[in-house]
């Protein structure tokens, strides 16, 4: 479970297990103190933000973390595709920073970052405030490319959501399935790797045929995909056709699900040279993506879409002392997600903690697990445990696994459970 101890957390960073190690003293409360005080400058509440800044207080609590965030109410992508679904309420993916302030003891700025300059060590934000730093901790998530196909601007995005960041744009698009008559033809462009939550995609198509099988059964699910495998795929295509029969129907690049162009005042999605065109009465087309656009501007992709960092610490290789977490990172085998940057946040904070003390960084073990529901009582899942090894995080084999395919409908269930108990524990410990 993600809702790590302290002891554990230690032991996942390898710190180690006991009550006193090298250069920290524990304080009576059982909380490490670091040797001299600092200022960490965290831009971004979301997953990866919001556990760093937390987690810097509660094991360093004399160090002074400011966390940048624009929005009060941060809406977390996880849920977001059972708010499609009618399955949740945006208020129930709804998170407030109160409790990293009042309970942590972390300055929460409401605000934009617009530049940083990593010789000063100082970020510039919106509101006119120059903030200095001795850290700077970057997890601003992702941003999209519009310029990779052609026919659609990000002007476009009110009337073709891509609600691949959670909060006005799911609205967006669970009024438009609303709307939609009856026998309609929902189209979703799915992303090309590396994107965030592999899995969403084929989540998302789930938790719309529910709603469809429920309000509008005659209606259609087309997924175009440039790629030919998924994550969980043998676990989504044997659920959806228990559940859903031929309505979602998964179109994999060998098979047109290239896009090349959209006719944005169509509706279409355009394939292969012109020959495919998918007219689609709600389209939802998500974008390739990139690192955070202040990262982007930052440099600290250099001549790429993602951060490089040395995985040891999430320390970039571009700009020394900034610690970039979360999807704008280039994690070996972690994949981008929320339980992915929770962990990386821990790794991060250990690393800056450990270095202002004066002591060498350990090398990391991470975790990751991913739920998915193709109803709201069938679930599957996804855990892989990740070592630092060779320079890189890499998979640790043996460790984790898939839900089992022919697992009787009670296991399914079961995951169901597990997958709202995994969402509480994950936001308790990233919000709470
Ligand atoms: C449909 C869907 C379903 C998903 N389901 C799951 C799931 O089941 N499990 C899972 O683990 N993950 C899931 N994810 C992935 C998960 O949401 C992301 O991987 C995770 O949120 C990444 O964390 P992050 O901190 O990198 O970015 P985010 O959580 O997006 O946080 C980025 C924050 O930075 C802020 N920001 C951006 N720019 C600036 C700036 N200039 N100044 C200040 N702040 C800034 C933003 O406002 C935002 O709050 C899902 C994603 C989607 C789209």
């Amino acid at each position: 479970m993600t809702n790590f101890s302290r002891r554990n957390f230690l032991k996942a960073v390898g710190i180690g297990g006991a009550a006193t190690v090298a250069g920290f003293g524990c304080a009576p409360n059982g909380r490490a103190t670091a040797s001299r005080n600092g200022h960490v400058v965290v831009v971004g509440g979301g997953s990866g933000g919001a556990t760093a800044a937390k987690y810097l207080k509660r094991f360093s609590p004399d160090m002074d973390v400011t966390l940048i965030e624009p929005t009060a109410t941060y809406h977390t992508c996880y849920g977001s595709n059972w708010v499609l679904g009618g399955h949740a309420q945006m208020d129930d993916i709804a998170q407030t920073y109160d409790a990293l302030q009042s309970r942590h003891g972390v300055k929460v700025v409401q605000d934009s970052v617009t530049a940083i300059d990593p010789a000063r060590r100082t970020v510039r934000t919106a509101g006119g405030e120059t903030i200095s730093y001795d850290r700077l901790v970057m997890s601003p998530g992702i941003d999209f490319r519009y310029d990779a196909v052609p026919g659609i601007t990000e002007a476009d995005s009110g009337r073709i959501p891509h609600a691949w960041k959670a909060g006005e744009q799911t609205v967006i698009l669970r009024r438009q399935l609303e709307a939609m008559p009856d026998g309609g033809v929902f189209v979703m462009v799915a992303p090309g790797n590396p994107f965030r939550c592999p899995p969403g995609p084929y989540e998302r198509a789930s938790m719309v045929a529910h709603y469809f099988k429920q309000a509008k059964p005659r209606s259609k699910i087309i997924i175009l995909d440039n790629k030919e495998n998924f994550s969980k795929q043998g676990l989504f295509m044997a659920g959806w056709e228990q559940h859903y029969g031929d309505m979602i129907e998964w179109v994999p690049s060998s098979r047109g699900g290239q896009v090349e162009e959209i006719d944005a005042a169509n509706l279409t999605a355009i394939s292969d040279g012109g020959f495919n065109e998918f007219k689609a009465d709600v389209l939802n087309y998500v974008p390739p993506q990139t690192a955070g656009k202040i990262a982007m501007d930052t440099g600290l992709a250099g001549d790429g879409f993602w951060c490089p960092v040395n995985q040891m610490t999430f320390e970039s290789t571009i700009h020394p002392g900034i610690y970039v977490i979360g999807d704008s990172s280039v994690a070996g085998a972690m994949p981008k997600s929320g339980h992915s940057a929770n962990n990386q946040a821990k790794v991060a904070a250990a690393a800056i903690i450990r270095e202002l003390a004066g002591l060498d960084p350990v090398e990391p073990s991470t975790a990751n697990t991913c739920y998915s529901l193709i109803t709201p009582d069938h679930a599957i899942s996804v855990a892989a445990v990740y070592a630092y090894k060779d320079g890189t995080m890499a998979g640790v084999e043996g460790a984790g696994g898939v839900s089992p395919a022919d697992a009787p409908a009670s296991v399914r269930q079961m995951e169901a459970v597990y997958t709202k108990g995994w969402y509480d524990g994950i936001t308790a410990d990233i919000w709470g």
